[in-house]
């Protein structure tokens, strides 16, 4: 029997819906949560990412901000950008898209977020709260992964959880916020020192894909009625499309869909959840400043 599918545009909706209210009762004080976005250089892929968060911003009566600098700038006007935001009372949350390029530290520039504006859940001191369970950011992918295998009714209590990638932005919290007390989930992480793949993915019964693999995951590494979440997003040619490329993720859908239990589909599974958490962070710091 097919798989149930996870609707993450439908949950995005209903999510952002929920939105609407906190961000009119923001309006009738005078304040309208901002969202700045500092993209350097022109990698379509982020532009097309900002383009994205900045038009979700704009449906909901959000301000967007941007600033872009080129790819030739020096970590020093990154850095600058970022203090002016900072220190802008306008500006509720602060997206540094990534990748930066090559010679740019990534995580000197995220270090320069404030705290108190770090939507994206990006900095030390938000990874280290979100750890410990104090309130924070979480960060977006993963906290959109958590609310779609919530809402689904998905059973994580005591269940085998396998995260398939260990980022700093996606595989790590994902496999921190799964083993919450709220959760209790039991995870293993795997990664490319991983000895035998399908034999840890078959013993999952919720199996998280995020290593940017196209396809990595076939349908003789699920378990039989398996929650599977596809956080990959990659690009494979395909001469039969327009643009000669097409978007796929780290699973084999069409094979697992026949096996799992419930799949997110790529596109419209992960990706609108993870828009969606950073625009709710954003109202809350919104929140958070106006109190
Ligand atoms: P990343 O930084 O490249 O990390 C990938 C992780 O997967 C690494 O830990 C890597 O292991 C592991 N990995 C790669 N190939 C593997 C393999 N064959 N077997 C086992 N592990 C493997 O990527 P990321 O930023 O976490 O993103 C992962 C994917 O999610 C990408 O496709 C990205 O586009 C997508 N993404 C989607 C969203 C969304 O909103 N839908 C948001 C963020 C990212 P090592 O550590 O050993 O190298």
């Amino acid at each position: 029997m097919p798989a149930m599918l996870l609707d993450g545009k439908k949950l995005a909706g209903d999510v952002r819906a929920g939105l609407g209210p906190r961000i009119a009762a923001l309006a009738a004080r005078g304040v309208v949560p901002g969202l700045a976005v500092l993209l350097v250089g022109e990698d379509p892929a982020s532009v097309s990412y900002v383009t994205a968060k900045e038009k979700a911003c704009s449906e909901l009566g959000m301000n967007s901000f941007e600033r872009r600098l080129p790819a030739d700038c020096s970590e020093g006007d990154i850095v600058r950008v970022v203090r002016e935001f900072n220190a802008d009372p306008a500006v509720h949350g602060i997206l540094v898209q990534l990748p930066l390029p090559k010679g740019i530290s990534e995580s000197r520039v995220i270090e320069e977020i404030s705290p108190e504006k770090d939507v994206d859940g990006f900095t030390p001191v938000n990874i280290g709260r979100m750890v410990i369970g104090d309130p924070c950011f979480l960060p977006c992918t993963p906290h959109g992964v958590i609310k779609l295998i919530e809402v689904s009714g998905i059973k994580t209590a005591g269940a085998h959880a396998v995260v398939v990638g260990r980022s700093n932005i996606v595989g790590k919290p994902l496999a921190n916020l799964l083993t919450r007390k709220s959760i209790n989930a039991t995870v293993t992480v795997c990664h490319t020192g991983t000895r035998d793949l399908a034999e840890h993915t078959r013993r999952a019964d919720i199996l998280i894909a995020c290593a940017g693999a196209p396809e990595l995951i076939k349908a003789d590494m699920v378990k039989p009625g398996a929650c599977v979440i596809d956080v990959g997003v990659n690009r494979v040619d395909d001469a039969t499309k327009a643009k000669g490329w097409r978007l796929v993720g780290d699973v084999d859908f069409r094979a697992v869909s026949e096996i799992a239990g419930s799949i997110t589909p790529v596109p419209g599974g992960v990706g609108p959840m993870t828009i969606t958490m950073l625009l709710y962070n954003t109202v809350e710091s919104a929140e958070r400043a106006a109190r």
